[in-house]
This record gives structure tokens, sequence and C-alpha cells, in this order.
């Protein structure tokens, strides 16, 4: 696949962490480089030593490890800038929003509309413009440039459930990282395309490997619960929330984009897409993995009761290997539904 990706500004732009999804075009339309606090966090070399910082400077033992993930990194790495999403996203970071502005940063607030509807985003995403002094006109076109990177991400997304070249760990990776595309889209677009020439020359995964799907926000594990579950034969084929993420789908708007993007909305938009995939990519099971100290947990009342597939529910703290427990469990899961679909 070919790419060509212009950089949107020519001057020098002020770098500003994000604490989930945002409109990144408004921000980049803005002059500003969105890097993705948690993407900074659960890849630093030792994110252990960043909770323990949040800790040591007063955040609870039972505070979600990613909240104090994040309060680390903005010490650690200097950021002086933070949009904190105060609805659509988590009710921690209103307080977290409070305790970095306390610190001296210097906080924007972003809310999502309470309804996924494409008027009441094109209000919001006006106000945010106007904000920060840009216009929803210049958002629109830096729209039209990332329009690339989110096909690219499209393509490694079909390389993996329709080719079956691409591992999971892989597939999340490229996709989380659309978030903020690493801080630079033009060397995304490269690096990911890359990728896809290398993967459309692999050799496919074998007929036999489970098809799991995994559901929730990203986990702590990072590589060792996928490349777990592909010694045990089970692959991932379809990572929910980072596909929402990487915003994969042709629009014709940013309003249009950030209404069908799930993640901040109600739990049935989530199912809907869910239901979808797991049809499309013909899942076996289901890996949900909930945060310690997360409301969204709960839904997984609701995710056992609506889909009729083996799921198996994970929660992760601040620990970023798989335990023997946790291990045994998987290994438990992968077997009974090798035994019930005979592979
Ligand atoms: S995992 Fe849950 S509690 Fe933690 S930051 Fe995300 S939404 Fe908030």
């Amino acid at each position: 696949m070919s790419c060509s990706v212009k950089n949107p500004m020519n001057k020098i732009m002020k770098k500003i962490g994000i604490t989930t999804n945002v409109p990144i075009e408004v921000l980049i339309a803005a002059g500003y480089r969105p890097v993705d606090l948690n993407n900074i966090f659960i890849s630093d070399p030792d994110p252990e030593r960043l909770i323990k910082l949040a800790e040591k400077d007063g955040f609870p033992i039972n505070c979600c490890g990613w909240i104090k993930g994040i309060y680390g990194v903005c010490m650690e790495y200097h950021i002086d800038t933070v949009m904190c999403v105060t609805s659509g996203d988590c009710s921690n970071t209103e307080m977290l929003m409070e305790v970095l502005r306390h610190k001296g940063l210097k906080t924007i607030p972003f809310s999502y509309p309470q309804e996924p509807d494409e008027t009441e985003m094109q209000n919001t995403l006006n106000k945010l413009a106007t904000q920060l002094g840009t216009t929803l006109d210049k958002a629109e076109n830096v729209r039209k440039q990332l329009e690339p990177c989110r096909k690219l991400a499209d393509r490694l997304d079909e390389l993996t459930w329709q080719d079956n070249k691409v591992g999971g760990f892989e597939n999340h990776l490229w996709l989380v990282s659309a978030s903020d595309f690493n801080g630079n889209h033009t060397k995304y677009a490269e690096e990911i395309n890359n990728v896809i020439e290398d993967a459309e020359k692999r050799k496919a995964y074998t007929e036999n490997s489970l098809r799991l799907a995994y559901i929730g926000v990203p986990s702590v594990y990072r590589k060792d619960l996928y490349r777990f579950l592909e010694i045990n034969g089970a692959r991932v084929v379809y990572n929910e929330i980072q596909r929402q993420f990487a915003m994969t789908q042709p629009v014709a708007s940013l309003a249009k984009q950030y209404s069908i993007y799930t993640y901040p909305y109600s739990i049935t938009n989530r199912i809907e897409d869910i239901q979808r995939e797991l049809e499309n990519r013909k899942i076996d099971g289901i890996i949900h993995y909930v945060q310690a100290f997360c409301y969204r947990g709960i839904g997984g009342i609701i995710f056992k009761d609506v889909f009729k597939l083996p799921m198996l529910t994970l929660e992760g703290n601040d620990n970023f290997y798989l335990d023997q427990h946790i291990r045994t469990r998987i290994e438990a899961f992968i077997d009974m539904i090798k035994r019930n679909t005979d592979r």
C-alpha cells in the first residue's frame, strides 16, 4: 500500500498531553502536537515507577492504575499542558485534572456530548475549535490529512482477521497508537506502511488456532497476554477499544467520526459494534479485560448476558505481567473452548 501524508503545520507544534482519545484534528489545527499519556505510561520501561510516584504524592492504593500512571507521566516527562476528558471517559479524570492544575499544569477540559448526536457533536467541536483559536474548517483539513493513516490502520486490522497474518499484539499496538499517531502522524504512516508490506508477505496463521475477541480497556499486561494466548493456540483477531481509537470507518465529517465512536457513550452502542464484529470475525471466545477499581468493569454483567460466546474476565491492577493464577485461568478457558469446538 502506498501512502503520502503531509504535515499539516509548518511551524513548531506545542506538545499537549491527552488523557484518552479526543478530537486530535482540532488540536493539530490549533498548532498542538497531541501525545497520549496512557501510551507513554504503558510503554515506559518501568511503569511501576510512575505508579509509585503517584502514590508517593498521595494517590490512594485503590485508585485505578491508569490514572496514577497518567499523573506519573505528567510529572516525570514534564508535560505542561493536558487536555482532560471530563465527560465520556472516566470520572476519576475530573479530580486528576484538579490535582494537575494545583501542581501548576495548564489543563483544558473536554466533554463529549451526552448522546452520540451529530449536531451536538458539531457544536461541541466548534466550541473547542474557537476555544483553542482555530476553526472547524481547518480541523476538517487535518481530518483529510489523517485519512491515509486511518486507512492504513484499517488495512492492518484486515490483515489480522481476514488474512490472518498479523498477531493480536501487533494489531493492538498500531490501533491503540492511533489515538495520537505516536505524536507524529507522518512517521506513523511510514512505519505502519512498512509493517503492512512485510505482513503481506508473511505465512498466514494456521486455521485451527482459536479466534478471540479482546473487549474492554487496554490491559496492563502489554505483550505478555497476547503472547501467552498464542503459545496456547489462541489468537486475538479483534481488539475492540483499540479499533475504536483508530476510527477506521470512512466518514465525511469530524462530527460523524466522533459520533460513531462508541467508547464515550452508552454500553448499548458498544454492544452493537462488538456483536457485529464477533460475527464478521468468526470469534470463538471473548476475553473481557477490566481494570481494578474501574467502574467500567460493572458492564461485564450485561456483556455476560448478551454475548452468547464463552467469556473470560480478567482483572488487572498494577501487575504488568501475567501471574501463574491468571495463566492457569487462561489455559483452562482455551481448553474449554477447544473441547467444545473440537479443535
Ligand atoms: S481504566 Fe477505568 S478508572 Fe481507569 S482511567 Fe480508564 S475509565 Fe478511568
